[in-house]
């Protein structure tokens, strides 16, 4: 039996993570979960609830949680990952059937640094009307993520890793990180894997112009926060952009949305995004057979013209969507 954590989270995350836990419970795995209804305690800081279940089950599956922009406290999904030393984010960008694109056959992995750079949340007015935000990269976290993407490229049979920076204004900064990354892609296992660097404003127009060039996109935190967003618009939107965040010791999934406000409770959350994110998570504890049962039940479901939701440009719901995909699973 294998124990797992889930955080059903805010806003949409509430339908589209209960709703993929309704499909994963029916494909009859060894799974029991730990609901956290309270990731975060009163100092909206990460809860005990969170800290106790995943210190035990090291693998979580987890719906968006509020951030205020501006004012408050900052985002407790950042403090997640750096809590957890969660320090590779990983985002499949695949085109999907159903959804509507200007780009075909799509196939791209954003990797992003996940625990520093802006994040790493130094922000201080140093006098009335002047602030000051500090960027923070350091050799040891550039190295483990750089091994981490060749390595995922190594294994996953990818062809090219292109790294997107902007050392030529930020020289100190994304300077080590391109020449740490750099140094990684010099190593004798690695002579396969085609390395190429780009300055994140043109990498951004080749996006746009030509995304099939791209295979494994490495960046940093920020960079990789808006290329991903991007990214998601080149296959449809945010509805089916999965992702997971991994360690050394834990592994948090999750969707790359937000809690949408605008539609939550509405019941027309796109839960595919977090559908896809949990396949990776059955693929990560080792549950082959599952991940590969329910990657066909979605790939069937998503067949059908008529299994289309409003973000693909049809009308179904949230739990009619869901019914259906748990309807398609065979053995
Ligand atoms: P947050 O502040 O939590 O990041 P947000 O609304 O700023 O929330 P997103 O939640 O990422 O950012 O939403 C951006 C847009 O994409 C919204 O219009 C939202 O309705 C849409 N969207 C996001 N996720 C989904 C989804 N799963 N299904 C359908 N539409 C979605």
């Amino acid at each position: 039996m294998k124990k797992l954590t889930l955080i059903p989270g805010d806003g949409i995350g509430q339908e589209v993570v209960l709703g993929t836990k309704q499909i994963i419970d029916s494909l009859g795995l060894n799974i029991q979960w730990d609901i956290v209804t309270n990731p975060m305690n009163d100092k909206k800081r990460i809860s005990e609830e969170l800290e106790k279940s995943l210190s035990i089950t090291k693998v979580g599956l987890k719906g968006p949680l509020t951030t205020p922009i501006g004012d408050g406290f900052r985002s407790i999904n950042v403090e997640i990952r750096k809590r957890f030393e969660l320090f590779a984010n990983v985002r499949p960008i695949k085109t999907l059937q159903g959804f509507k694109t200007n780009y075909k056959d799509l196939d791209m992995i954003i990797i992003r640094e996940n625990t520093e750079d802006l994040y790493a949340g130094k922000e201080l007015e140093i006098a009335k009307g002047v602030t000051q935000s500090m960027k923070i990269v350091t050799t040891a976290a550039s190295d483990r993520v750089a091994k981490f993407a060749f390595q995922y490229a190594l294994e996953n049979k990818r062809k090219k890793i292109t790294v997107l920076h902007k050392a030529n204004i930020m020289k100190l900064t994304d300077g080590l990180f391109l020449d740490r990354v750099r140094r990684i892609s010099r190593r004798k296992i690695y002579k396969d894997i085609e390395y190429e660097e780009l300055i994140i404003d043109n990498a951004c127009m080749q996006l746009v112009m030509n995304p099939n060039r791209f295979d494994i996109i490495l960046t940093g935190n920020l960079f990789g926060d808006i290329v991903s967003d991007l990214c998601a618009g080149l296959v449809g939107g945010l509805g089916a952009a999965s992702g997971a965040n991994l360690g050394s010791n834990y592994a948090v999934f999750e969707p790359v949305h937000g809690t949408a406000p605008d539609i939550a409770g509405k019941g027309i959350a796109n839960p595919l995004a977090t559908i896809l994110s949990s396949i990776m998570m059955l693929n990560h504890i080792g549950m082959k057979d599952g991940a590969i049962k329910l990657n066909k039940a979605v790939l069937y479901t998503l067949s059908f013209p008529e299994n289309r939701m409003r973000d693909m440009g049809g009308k179904l719901k949230t739990k009619d969507f869901i019914n259906r995909i748990i309807s398609n699973i065979k053995d």
